[in-house]
């Protein structure tokens, strides 16, 4: 006789936050080391049939909250493709997050394809236009001129979106106080509700490092900071509130009821973002995407050949999954969470990871507080504005192994 299977007593929980990546760009832009390249022969469309494979792999766990589109270029696809997308995502009842953003370059939207998005339940874009001088632009190797940046926001408003993102970037080689300001008057004027900026990074491998460590340009680190405080000053200014050493949301726009965000945050925030940074498990698809699912870290392989095949034949194209040690993961949103202007409230961070901030970080957090780069308040640790601009470094300290 067989034993009947035990009944799970505890379904797992849903899935609420699903990031897919579309590992294609028309060109190669000088600085970047995401996984993206240039589509040869039908690969956009095998990639579409592998993803319309891998969402039905997940889709009976997920129950998305926040879908967000990134890449590469999602907005290369085509109505078609998109189609195809959003029919699976229909199929399997994945549509209808309360957030849905797709990353857009200017050169790549047209009416049609935004009309589409919208009326599936995309409501959020966010456009990569980095820099609004026509030198610097072409300096980056993007593929868009900055008049591209003006049609594309006006078809995306025509279309119906009323939650829009743009990416600039600072200290770009060449790049002066006065031009990014002109730069970030010109993109504040735009009105959009919500603002990403990058200082430029110089990873391995890339055009821009190689330029670099062949003397052709130096880093000029004071101007950087002085181009980030201005950054910080001129946003706010214009409505737009740092909530995160990067990014800027609005809190409201007029005539429109802005959509519920988590607290601490400004309504228009990445709702998508902020449930990575606060340790929300989340399901990434496509080449080289990572996610944390029940505590397990792990990243699809960063090759679309290798991602097709493997999806075709029914399987995830996984290249790694490692389990962290609840400390590892502890310090790791530790990390994360000090990012946030607003920081790390105690009691949240105990109920996400078990630990108290103020017990096992407790010498870490003396040492920011001493450097005035953090401060203790009495529900919460958080960096201070100085301590926002070394974000990255006082992250480093709350790491554990
Ligand atoms: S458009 Fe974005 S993903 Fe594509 S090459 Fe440029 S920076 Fe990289």
């Amino acid at each position: 006789m067989h034993a009947s299977p035990k009944p799970d007593l505890q379904p797992a929980e849903p899935i609420r936050h699903l990031y897919v990546h579309v590992p294609f760009c028309s060109h190669k832009c000088e600085y970047c080391a995401f996984y993206s390249a240039p589509a040869k022969g039908d690969q956009i469309q095998r990639y579409v049939e592998a993803l319309v494979r891998e969402i039905g792999l997940v889709a009976p766990r997920c129950r998305p909250e926040t879908v967000f589109f990134g890449g590469g270029t999602p907005s290369l696809l085509g109505i078609q493709h998109w189609e195809t997308i959003l029919a699976t995502l229909r199929q399997h009842a994945l549509l209808g997050a309360a957030e849905f953003t797709v990353e857009c370059n200017p050169a790549t939207v047209s009416s049609d394809k935004a009309r589409l998005l919208r009326s599936a339940g995309v409501n959020r874009v966010s456009m990569g236009v980095q820099s609004l001088d026509e030198g610097l632009l072409e300096r980056l190797g993007r593929v868009h001129s900055r008049s591209q940046v003006f049609k594309s926001i006006d078809i995306l408003r025509d279309a119906g979106f009323d939650n829009l993102s743009i990416d600039l970037m600072f200290a770009i080689p060449g790049q002066t106080m006065a031009l990014w300001e002109a730069t970030l008057d010109e993109a504040l004027a735009l009105g959009t509700e919500h603002l990403s900026c990058y200082e430029v990074i110089y990873e391995e491998d890339t055009p821009l490092y190689e330029q670099l460590k062949a003397g052709r340009f130096d880093v000029d680190e004071e101007l950087a900071c002085a181009q980030y405080d201005r950054l910080v000053e001129r946003a706010d200014a214009a409505g737009l509130h740092q909530y995160e050493v990067a990014n800027f949301g609005r809190a409201a726009r007029a005539g429109l009821t802005p959509p519920a965000s988590p607290p601490d945050v400004p309504a228009f925030a990445c709702r998508h973002n902020v449930a990575y940074w606060r340790g929300h498990d989340f399901f990434g698809l496509g080449p080289s995407a990572s996610e944390y699912v029940d505590g397990v870290r792990s990243r699809n392989r960063a090759s679309t050949v290798l991602y097709v095949e493997s999806a075709l034949r029914g399987h995830r194209a996984k290249e790694f999954a490692e389990a962290l040690p609840p400390l590892a993961r502890a310090g790791e949103l530790a990390a994360f969470g000090l990012r946030m202007n607003a920081g790390w409230p105690f009691d949240a961070f105990a109920r996400r990871t078990g630990y108290d901030l103020r017990e096992e970080w407790a010498d870490d957090i003396a040492f920011l507080v001493g450097r005035g780069w953090g401060e203790c308040l009495p529900d919460r640790f958080r960096l201070t504005p100085r301590g926002l601009r070394f974000a990255d470094t006082a992250a480093e300290r709350m790491l554990r192994t």
